[in-house]
C-alpha cells in the first residue's frame, strides 16, 4: 500500500490519455477490484473521464459485440506503471465524483504529521516545559483519544496556567474528555492558589474577595 506522502506525490503528477490526449483525472480507486482479487495496491489512480475519448466512444459497440451487454471502456493508469489499460465501465458516470481533492489530501496529511510529531514530543515535554504538543493534541478533535488523554494527564506536571484559556475556548465533542480536562484545570488552579472568577472567568487569587478584572464581589 502507498503511504500518504506517495499518494500526494502521485496525485500531483499529470498524465494524458493516449486515445484522446486529454489530461487524466486523479480518482480514488473503487472499493472492489475486478481483477485478481489482490486489491489495487493504491488509493488513487488516473482515469480518462473525457466522454469524447475514442476508447470510450468506440467501447460501447465493441462490448456489445464481444459480450452482448451494455458498457464501455475508460483508459486507466495505475501509479507507477508506464502503460495504462482499458477498464470496463457500466456507464458514463463510472469514476465521476470520485476525483481526488488534492488540497484536502495535503491538509489531512499535514495534520497527521503534526499529530505524530506532537505524540513523539509527549515523553519529553514536561522536562522541556513545552506545552505546545500537549495543547495540540488536547485541542485536536481528530487526534487519537488515547494520546489526547495522555496529554491531559500531563497538564498538571507542566503546571502552566496559560493552558486554561484555549481549553475554555474549545468545544469538546466528547463529554468525558471535557470532564477530565475540567478536573485537571481545577487541580491546577488549586495547586497554584488560584480560581476562576465565576462572573468573568479570569484567573484570580484563591483568597480574593472581589475580582480585579470585573470588580464583582463574591
Ligand atoms: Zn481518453
Ligand atoms: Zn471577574
Amino acid at each position: 500500500m502507498l503511504s500518504c506522502d506517495q499518494c500526494i506525490e502521485y496525485a500531483e503528477k499529470k498524465y494524458s490519455c493516449p486515445h484522446c490526449e486529454s489530461v487524466l483525472s486523479r480518482c480514488h480507486v473503487p472499493p472492489f477490484h475486478v481483477g485478481d482479487g489482490l486489491g489495487w495496491g493504491t488509493e488513487i489512480f488516473y482515469v480518462c473521464l473525457n466522454d469524447e475519448c475514442k476508447l470510450f466512444v468506440n467501447g460501447w459497440q465493441s462490448i456489445e459485440n464481444n459480450y452482448g451487454h451494455i458498457g464501455s471502456y475508460r483508459y486507466v493508469l495505475l501509479p507507477g506503471s508506464k502503460k495504462g489499460e482499458a477498464m470496463m465501465v457500466a456507464g458514463k458516470q463510472a469514476f465521476k465524483g470520485s476525483e481526488v481533492n488534492i488540497e484536502e489530501m495535503q491538509a489531512t496529511n499535514k495534520r497527521h504529521q503534526q499529530e505524530k510529531e506532537a505524540v513523539d514530543q509527549l515523553d519529553s515535554c514536561v522536562a522541556e516545559k513545552n506545552l505546545e504538543p500537549v495543547m495540540f493534541l488536547i485541542l485536536d478533535e481528530h487526534a487519537n483519544p488515547k494520546d489526547r488523554e495522555k496529554a491531559i494527564g500531563l497538564l498538571k506536571d507542566l503546571n502552566d496556567l496559560s493552558c486554561i484559556d484555549p481549553i475554555r475556548n474549545h468545544s469538546f465533542s466528547k463529554p468525558d474528555m471535557e470532564h477530565m480536562v475540567n478536573m485537571v484545570i481545577l487541580d491546577l488552579l488549586k495547586a497554584n492558589f488560584k480560581k476562576e472568577c465565576p462572573h468573568c472567568s479570569e484567573i484570580i487569587k484563591l483568597q480574593a474577595k472581589f475580582c480585579k478584572h470585573c470588580q464583582q464581589k463574591f
